[in-house]
């Protein structure tokens, strides 16, 4: 047979091939309404869809978007102002119609609400995430919401700031992501602005819908990039855009080229279609407008430059010696002037940090390796706690009017599941939430489902798919889970990444279904210890330096000696809450001196607490909010419009769970017709029955005598009291037989 250009003939199986959904569903806005809810055909829709850049779709509760790579208008105000007050079926599908469902559930039902973005690195969450908020900010002050709810009083909370005259709210909740995208995103190969963290802001407003503020809870900040860059990628956008002012480099001590600076320019140093000097104003801009001071500015920047200036420390060893000395005093000098500490104290305390050995303090040796370990360990911590007190700082702006919140709606942009060719810690910290995320979402369609068929007086029980997951998430966070054994052998002596991988295969291997030896697929080599079967897939672990990350040692002396520095700096807010032993002792003598007991020690508590207590808090804080879940698909791996790549797609869709939730619809009466609706379309089929003047005793003739004459089975469909339910597939089989009568 001849075939179509491009396209090549193939022998397959029955069993290999998935049925072809009828016409009237092509380019389908909703894909629940497909009779044929299989891989290909959720595929082809929403590849013809794509190809007319029609690049949302929902798929029941999902609402999917295919990144389109280029402008398009359709998020100008005036396409967000036709999307108010809308139902979800009198517009194409757009994340501004979920948004406003979103705004008008929580104004009708006064319950707090979520949109849930997630997908993999440049699929557009963060895109998705700032157009999101703009509209709320549009519709939480806008003169027609603002108008009908009666509120007038937008003016009060405009606040002054210096030069810049009147900063609304609504303008601060905007221009608070410009602020953090500066020091929490950076290029990667996949995506000129990768978020390298997660985040979940809300927008609160009043009784009537005002926008009252707004607060970011931020998750697992990628501290590597700080001192270390793959190939083709860059550390955080600020160090860049720091530099492309003079005014500051001379400030801080800092040459032109950026390449002298061995932290920031392993790999690129610029991004194709990112101007740093205009981004420099825009972040600049953007502190302004949150109500920085310029000491709080001035504070940011410098420690960014004290970060660069510090990395160039080198130290050097005499052969056979294991005591490391300092090279060259050039950039921990200049990096101690700016914060504020001795430089000779701070190398010193780098090369021999003073440890206390039940009360005596004693110098330990450091080699080269170990003193390198910690300038990079107190780096990334620094900046990490930056960028948590940034995240407070703007809080604090954003939260000045909380008192009028009623009620909030969250919006979570975060990673997707991930499954490279090699994995670790922060793909197990990823991996687990969005298992969780994902829960949340079975749970959510589970009690849905279950609410509709009720409502409808149908008997019928929907399985609870949420459970399904219980027992990886189990295999997590239970004890002798993955997560606790690690907890554990960080307090064991001597200890290794090996011991750990050891203890877990005993416990688990052969015993946990979701347990497996990591079985090196074909073809890719990378090295893993155990594997963890999680709904995405089986995904190989490496455990190497799990340990070291767990517990993210620092040099206790070097802390010690930093916080030396001027009590009102930057540099000392984000050390407070760090006590190191030297402030151990010195409370500890004070409390003698004052005749109190002797104080506790600080309890120890390892990255995995804390993840698991902020991933804790997001989850329960969900749990009382009515989510809506926004799903996006990166196309193809070349940043190009209008190409699918197919395989990519594919395996995105499972991993989303668009397919998972397809998968838990076909259990249930997925496609659903009202009574006239019915009777309307297939009157055909039973002229005579039809013509009841009640729909609803129409359509329940009609289904009589279709199964009577066994032209459709009694299983295949449930009358409700407003609809008729059909398995997945009936519908087809019901439009065949309207073609052929
Ligand atoms: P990461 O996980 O790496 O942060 P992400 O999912 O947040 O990825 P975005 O940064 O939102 O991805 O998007 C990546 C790029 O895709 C954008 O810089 C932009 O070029 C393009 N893009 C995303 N959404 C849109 C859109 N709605 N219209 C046009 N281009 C878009
Ligand atoms: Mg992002």
């Amino acid at each position: 047979m001849a075939m179509p250009d491009g396209l090549t003939q193939k022998k397959m199986t029955r069993q290999e091939v998935q049925e072809i959904n009828p016409a009237k569903f092509e380019k389908t806005e909703d894909m629940s309404n497909l009779t044929f809810l299989n891989e290909a055909s959720v595929l082809h829709n929403l590849r013809q869809r794509y190809y007319k850049m029609m690049i949302y779709t929902y798929s029941g509760l999902f609402c999917v978007f295919i990144n389109p790579y280029k402008m398009l208008p359709i998020y100008t105000d005036s396409v967000a102002q036709m999307y108010v007050n809308k139902r979800r079926a009198e517009m194409p599908p757009h994340l501004f119609a979920a948004a406003d469902e979103a705004f008008r559930n929580m104004m009708q039902d006064k319950e707090n609400q979520s949109m849930l973005i997630t997908g993999e690195s440049g699929a557009g969450k963060t895109e998705n995430t700032k157009k999101v908020i703009a509209y709320f900010a549009m519709i939480g002050a806008g003169p027609k919401r603002a108008a009908e709810a009666g509120a007038a009083d937008k003016q009060k909370k405009a606040v002054r700031f210096k030069d810049l005259g009147e900063v609304s709210l609504e303008n601060q909740v905007v221009q608070a992501n410009p602020a953090i995208e500066a020091f929490g995103n950076g290029a990667t190969v996949r995506n000129y602005n990768s978020s390298r963290f997660g985040k979940f802001i809300r927008i609160h407003f009043s009784r009537k819908g005002q926008l009252v503020g707004g607060d970011i809870e931020y998750y697992l900040l990628e501290k590597s990039r700080v001192i270390k860059q793959a190939p083709g990628e860059r550390s955080y956008h600020i160090f860049y855009q720091l530099m492309t002012q003079k005014k500051l480099r001379d400030r801080y001590q800092l040459e032109e080229d950026i390449r002298q600076y061995k932290f920031v320019s392993q790999a690129e140093i610029s991004v194709p279609g990112m101007d740093d000097k205009e981004e420099w104003h825009a972040t600049d801009n953007a502190f302004d407008v949150m109500g920085f001071s310029d000491r709080e500015k001035d504070d940011i920047y410098k420690l960014c430059a004290a970060i660069m200036h510090f990395g160039n420390s080198t130290f050097k060893q005499k052969p056979r010696d294991e005591q490391a000395e300092v090279d060259n005093m050039d950039g921990p000098t200049k990096a101690s002037r700016l914060f504020g500490v001795d430089p000779d104290l701070f190398t010193l305390a780098l090369t021999r940090p003073k440890i206390k050995v039940g009360a005596e303090w004693v110098q330990k040796g450091q080699n080269v390796q170990q003193v390198d370990w910690a300038v990079g360990a107190l780096s990334k911590a620094i900046y990490a706690r930056m960028f948590t007190w940034l995240i407070k700082r703007i809080n604090q702006t954003l939260r000045a009017n909380l008192e009028d919140s009623a009620f909030y709606i969250g919006v979570l942009d975060i990673a997707g599941f991930e499954i490279f060719d090699r994995n670790s810690f922060e793909q197990l910290w990823i991996n687990f939430v969005n298992e969780k995320l994902q829960q949340f979402f079975n749970h959510h369609m589970f009690v849905l489902e279950q609410e509709e068929y009720q409502r409808e007086g149908i008997e019928w029980t929907f399985i609870d798919f949420g459970l399904d997951l219980q027992t990886c998430i189990e295999l997590i966070e239970k004890p002798l889970g993955i997560v606790s054994m690690l907890d554990e052998e960080c307090i064991v002596p001597k200890a290794t990444d090996m011991t750990y991988v050891d203890k877990l295969v005993t416990q688990h291997l052969g015993k946990h279904p979701n347990f497996q030896k990591a079985k090196p697929p074909k073809g890719k080599q990378a090295e893993a210890h155990f594997a963890i079967v999680h709904y995405a897939g089986t995904v190989r672990y490496n455990a190497e330096q799990w340990l070291d990350k767990n517990k993210d040692p620092l040099n206790d002396s070097a802390v010690a000696c930093l916080k030396t520095c001027d009590k009102s700096s930057l540099l000392s807010i984000i050390w407070e809450d760090y006590i190191t032993d030297y402030d151990r002792e010195e409370a500890e003598k004070r409390g003698k001196q004052e005749g109190r007991k002797k104080g506790k020690s600080a309890s120890f508590m390892t990255v995995s607490t804390m993840y698991r207590e902020s991933l804790n808090n997001l989850m329960s804080m969900l749990h009382t909010t009515h989510p809506h879940f926004i799903r996006c698909i990166i196309p193809n791996e070349k940043k190009t419009s209008g190409l699918i790549d197919a395989p990519l797609v594919l395996n995105q869709l499972t991993c989303n769970g668009v397919l998972e939730g397809i998968r838990i619809c076909r259990k249930g009466f997925p496609n659903r017709l009202t009574f006239s609706e019915f009777r309307y379309r297939y009157a055909i089929l039973a002229a005579d029955e039809a013509s009841d003047k009640e729909p609803n005793n129409a359509s329940k003739k009609m289904l009589a005598r279709l199964s009577k004459e066994n032209q459709i089975n009694v299983d295949n469909y449930k009358v409700g009291k407003t609809k008729v339910f059909f398995r997945a597939g009936m519908l087809a089989k019901m439009e065949d037989m309207r073609d052929e009568a």
